[in-house]
């Protein structure tokens, strides 16, 4: 059995940057759950599935092949055999992402998948259900946020940094967006669990916001 490190919190709060670093210092591996969701969604585009409709995209999942694989550390995941690790860095996969994870199929179809995952490894792994449904008997549970002005603009800076073409008022309105539906979901909202630690990172740079988890994780696994 390995050591199980849960990130949950809402996009743009520095879990996917944060979730990495922390792995490569501890040597666990790193898993981004919210691939698998990107993954879903595209699996569901390519097969030509109506994405409104919750029971065209249930008979979907049985033909998805999808599984996550680590190159050199890095986290790539792939659909049928194929690295599609860039693909499901668009906006529009970020939504479709957003609005299938609100269904208890989709949820359901990833969770041997994530937990399989961390059977046998050290992990520290990201998302939004980590904690609460996931690895509810994680070793150490963090619930990482930050203000949404914070949130939004990490988020710019990254599409940024892509080259992608973006307006800072629109990815603020679509991060509120998506966090709302994932906060307000039936299935596996974003909560923070009952024995999760809430840790804030409104103002702090990338490298205190490190610093401050992995003392943190540290202590707990004393
Ligand atoms: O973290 P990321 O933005 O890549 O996740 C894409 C979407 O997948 C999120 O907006 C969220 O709706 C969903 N997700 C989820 N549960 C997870 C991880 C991601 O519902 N554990």
């Amino acid at each position: 059995m390995g050591i199980k490190i849960a990130i949950d919190g809402p996009s743009g709060a520095g879990k996917s940057t944060i979730s990495k670093t922390l792995a490569g210092r501890l040597g666990y591996i790193y898993v981004d759950t919210g691939a698998l969701y990107r993954t879903v969604a595209l699996g569901c585009m390519r097969a030509g599935a109506d994405l409104e409709s919750a029971e065209a995209v249930a008979r979907c999942l049985p033909s998805l092949d999808i599984s996550l694989t680590h190159i050199d550390g890095v986290q790539r995941v792939l659909l049928g055999g194929e690295d599609v690790s860039e693909h499901i860095r668009t906006p529009e996969i970020s939504l479709w992402a957003s609005k299938l994870s609100a269904l208890p199929a989709v949820r359901a179809f990833l969770l041997d998948t994530q937990r399989a995952i961390a059977e046998t490894r050290d992990v520290v792994m990201d998302g939004r259900d980590i904690g609460t449904v996931v690895l509810p008997d994680a070793a150490v549970k963090i619930f990482l946020t930050a203000a949404p002005g914070d949130r939004a603009r990490r988020r710019y800076e990254e599409m940024l940094s892509k080259g992608a073409e973006c307006d800072y008022e629109t990815v603020l309105r679509e991060v509120m967006e998506r966090d709302e539906r994932d906060r307000t979901r039936s299935a596996s909202p974003t909560v923070k669990a009952a024995d999760a630690d809430m840790i804030d990172t409104t103002g702090n740079t990338f490298e205190q916001s490190v610093e401050q988890i992995y003392a943190h994780v540290k202590k707990r696994l004393l």
